[in-house]
């Protein structure tokens, strides 16, 4: 099984700040302590709740 990962990707680990990879969102996550630099496991989904199938969808359904 895969982690289940949301959509943030860390594109700053100085400063923790991640964006969306869906919808662009971007926010400044804390570093778990003692945790060995991870950070907290929310600081992966987006707020507006994307999903990772949104990134690169697998199969495009076209609903009309
Ligand atoms: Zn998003």
């Amino acid at each position: 099984m895969s982690s289940m990962r949301g959509t943030m990707k860390l594109v700053n680990p100085y400063t923790g700040r991640m964006e969306c990879k869906v919808c662009g969102e971007y926010h400044n996550a804390c570093i778990r302590p003692m945790s060995g630099g991870k950070y907290y496991r929310g600081s992966w989904q987006c707020r507006f709740g994307c999903k990772q199938e949104d990134v690169i969808p697998k199969h495009k359904e076209v609903t009309l």
